[in-house]
């Protein structure tokens, strides 16, 4: 399997790898219990070229491919499954959609500190009465000379609190035909008057990582802000979505990865009626089932990652890996909480934060029943 990767690939998994045995596995349940956002391993992050990792150096990334973000990404996910979070979120809708779709000016303001990690990023689509139906969305953006006043508000917001930059979409024209005609997207500054971030959710898993409400009032955009044309938003937040659901994937492939290995070691550790419960066939078939399914989720994320290098349509494939991983993940998840039995289910051991942490990429950037929809759509073409 490595043979396929080249040599570059294997040194950006390799460096991530360290990164999350030293520094992410040993404080992750510190951060997930005092929902502290770990701000120095986001910087440190940062300066390992983790926070940009597709974009070209010149406007601040690591200029590495899909499949070397997707590599590095499972392994920041295996040792602090919320920091992948924050990470996907700025790498795959962040820069990638201010590099996509940005003018060189937006990108030399906005992308290179996103990028280099120095400014940390966010996307915000959902607001409290629409989420699996976006285009529905409230918030609306008017224009009175060269700015536009923002109104509304946007709801579970990764990183709304610690954030700089938000890639905020909201309707400039309601009149439009068509639903998806009547959204732009705007590149929105937490400083701008206005801007306001509302409570910090307090969430079942991913608790390093905050959430947020957005709100805006009256609140004042340029007009050089808005990010790619005026009416076309709603194709710019399906267009990241591709991207973003590879990320999502990833994350929970690394998430089922660490379930997987912690309840792997404790089989071989644990004895009952004097024989370790590896031994038990019980126990071998459901880390043979882990094994096997985690690893064909893996390929799922690398079959998209590759065709998104290539350039080629990779939308049906995102929404496969995204839909076939996180369920897995939620499956060896549940099954790494068996292994350990009493224990699993207690927070001295890591398993039940990787249950609960597993459960949301099944929900969010498109929930399994969306991502079926989108596949189901897909088979007609
Ligand atoms: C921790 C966290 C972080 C998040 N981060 C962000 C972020 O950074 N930016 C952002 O914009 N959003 C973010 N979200 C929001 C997330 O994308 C939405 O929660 C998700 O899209 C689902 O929307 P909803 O919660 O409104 O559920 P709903 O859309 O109300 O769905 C409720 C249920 O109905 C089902 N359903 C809905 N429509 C259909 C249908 N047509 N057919 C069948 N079933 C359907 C859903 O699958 C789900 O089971 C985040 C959410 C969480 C929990």
């Amino acid at each position: 399997m490595d043979l396929t990767f080249s040599d570059e690939q294997q040194m950006i998994r390799q460096m991530a790898r360290e990164f999350a045995d030293k520094e992410l596995l040993p404080t992750a349940a510190h951060y997930d219990e005092t929902q502290e956002f770990p701000r120095e391993l986001w910087q440190k992050m940062g300066r390992l070229g983790l926070m940009g990792l597709v974009i070209p150096e010149e406007y601040g990334g690591a200029g590495a491919d899909t499949l070397s973000y997707v590599l590095a990404l499972e392994e920041i996910a295996r040792g602090n499954p919320a920091l992948s979070t924050v990470m996907s979120v700025n790498n795959s809708l962040a820069c990638y959609g201010t590099w996509k779709f940005g003018t060189e000016e937006q990108k030399l303001k906005y992308l290179v500190p996103l990028a280099s990690g120095e400014k940390l990023g966010g996307y915000a689509l959902s607001e409290p009465g629409s989420g699996s139906d976006a285009v529905n969305m409230q918030t609306s953006a008017r224009r009175e000379g060269d700015r536009y006043l923002l109104n509304g508000s946007k709801m579970f917001i990764t990183s709304g609190q610690s954030g700089h930059v938000f890639l905020v979409f909201a309707v400039t024209n309601k009149e439009a035909p068509k639903p998806a005609d009547r959204i732009t997207c705007f590149i929105v500054e937490k400083g701008f008057p206005g801007f306001k971030v509302g409570k910090k959710l307090d969430k079942l898993g991913m608790r390093a990582s905050d959430t947020t409400e957005l709100i805006f009032e009256d609140c004042e955009v340029p007009v050089e802000n808005v990010l790619g044309k005026e009416g076309a938003g709603f194709r710019v937040a399906l267009q990241l979505l591709d991207g973003g659901r590879i990320g999502i994937a990833t994350q929970a492939v690394g998430i089922g990865q660490a379930a997987y290995e912690f309840g792997l070691k404790y089989a071989t550790e644990r004895q009952q009626f004097g024989q370790k419960i590896f031994d038990f066939q019980a126990i071998q078939f459901m880390l043979a089932d882990m094994a096997t399914r985690l690893e064909a989720s893996r390929l799922l994320v690398h079959r998209a990652a590759t065709l998104r290098d290539a350039g080629q349509p990779c939308g049906r494939e995102a929404s496969m890996a995204k839909l076939f991983a996180s369920e897995t993940a939620m499956w060896v998840t549940t099954k790494a909480v068996q292994i350990f039995g009493g224990y699993g289910y207690i927070k001295e051991y890591p398993v039940e934060r990787y249950f609960r942490d597993a459960k949301v990429t099944e929900i969010y950037e498109g929930t399994s029943e969306i991502q079926r929809m989108v596949i189901a759509k897909s088979l007609l073409k």
